[in-house]
């Protein structure tokens, strides 16, 4: 693995009402690892996740990612960037296909926009390799029997791991995922960890929101702890797991 931190953050703060949801004041992410996002209810982690990704602009701060920096700029432009995240809800379109689904997650070129009215963004001839990549996710997820299925057909599980692959679709560097196993069964949750462990190993960069203890020390690099907006605690699963404050504090409800 290559060493080095991808994602660095640096006094990122977004408040609502005059409070300061999210108050981070110094937190990097180590290429190829897992790092595991927890904290109680309203720590900060989804609104953290909506301004790394652009999907929410910050009153502080800046990030770089792979060196360049990113704050200010659009979901779509991080996104290109190699920066994809993932939603607690899940966004796939329940009325296109499953390789639908795919394909409208493709990369634009430089440059252009997703038209809002038309399916496909303007792929300059490069449909063919979107259709392999999305072939390839399919058999990874297991999804190829389903890929012309409507998405709303799909089972909440199978669409987590439509939603995962969809996130891959730009081959990116790094995932944000908000609660990926979150209201899944045990045998696709384990399934879903085994990808996520899987990417890992590629060489990918994951940063993941869990509330399963046992998920979280059994898969994650390291562990970033969230309470108030601020970053409370951090270090490798096993330091997290015998610090006193983190587990009376944030662990508590386990
Ligand atoms: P959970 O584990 O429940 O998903 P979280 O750690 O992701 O919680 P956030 O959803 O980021 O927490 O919320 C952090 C705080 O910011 C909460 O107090 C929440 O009420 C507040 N908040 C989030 N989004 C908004 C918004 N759009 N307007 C006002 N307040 C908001």
């Amino acid at each position: 693995r290559k060493p080095g931190a991808l994602l660095v953050l640096d006094g990122v703060r977004r408040c609502f009402g005059g409070i300061a949801a999210v108050h981070v004041e110094h937190l990097e992410v180590q290429r190829g690892t897992i790092t595991a996002l927890i904290g109680p209810n309203g720590a900060g982690k989804t609104t953290l996740f909506n301004l790394v990704s652009g999907f929410d602009r910050p009153d502080g701060g800046r990030w770089t990612f792979a060196g360049r920096r990113l704050d200010g700029r659009s979901p779509h432009r991080i996104a290109r960037s190699g920066l994809v995240r993932t939603f607690q809800l899940t966004r796939t379109l329940a009325r296109l296909t499953v390789l639908e689904n795919l394909l409208l997650a493709a990369p634009a070129q430089r440059g252009e926009r997703l038209s809002a009215a038309l399916f496909a963004p303007v792929w300059r001839g490069q449909e063919r390799a979107h259709r392999a990549r999305a072939d390839e996710l399919l058999v990874r997820f297991r999804l190829d029997r389903l890929r012309d299925e409507y998405a709303g057909t799909l089972s909440g599980g199978q669409r987590k791991l439509l939603e995962l692959a969809r996130a891959l679709m730009a081959r990116p560097q790094m995932l944000l995922l908000d609660e990926p196993m979150a209201g899944v069964n045990p045998a696709l949750a384990q399934s879903l960890l085994g990808h996520i462990t899987q990417l890992r190993d590629e060489g990918l960069t994951v940063c993941f929101v869990e509330h399963d203890m046992d998920v979280v020390m059994g898969v994650s690099d390291w562990v970033a702890v969230m309470a108030g907006g601020r970053l409370v605690a951090e270090g490798p699963p096993a330091t997290i797991g015998r610090n006193p404050d983190v587990v009376d504090a944030y662990l508590g409800r386990r």
